[in-house]
């Protein structure tokens, strides 16, 4: 997921990070011959690059982790209808759509919470 740019900052070992839209951080060392960025030493090389988008893979994990939390609610939301409604007697068909409106009616926010965490993690 592309995320601006919005600042930089220096951690603890004076290398510089940069801050993202997200909430994020990056670290964009300038280590030659590895690392190339000499612009991150200046003030106008950083303030050249305020707002230009990084892939942020800490989003990209969030958003998965997002994902396959609501996957799970849905299901264990669907399975339990499903076997509520065999209990109850329903065919096939009426279980089925026991299933649908439970996955409809399933509070999805404390599945997102748990995957997110109780904190962003920042690196
Ligand atoms: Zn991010």
């Amino acid at each position: 997921m592309k995320q601006p740019i919005t600042g930089f900052h220096l951690d603890e070992e004076n290398h510089w990070v940069a801050d993202l839209a997200c909430g994020h951080r990056q670290h964009m060392r300038h280590d030659p011959p590895w690392m190339e960025r000499p612009w991150i030493l200046t003030e106008e090389g950083r303030r050249s690059r305020l707002g230009i988008e990084l892939e942020c893979k800490r989003c990209d994990e969030a958003a998965l982790a997002v994902a396959q939390a609501v996957r799970e609610a849905l299901l264990s939301a669907a399975r339990e209808a499903y076997e509520d409604g065999g209990l109850s007697g329903l065919c096939a068909e009426g279980r089925w759509e026991l299933a649908q409106d439970a996955m409809r009616a399933v509070d999805l926010t404390p599945a997102i919470q748990r995957a997110l965490g109780p904190k962003r993690q920042e690196g």
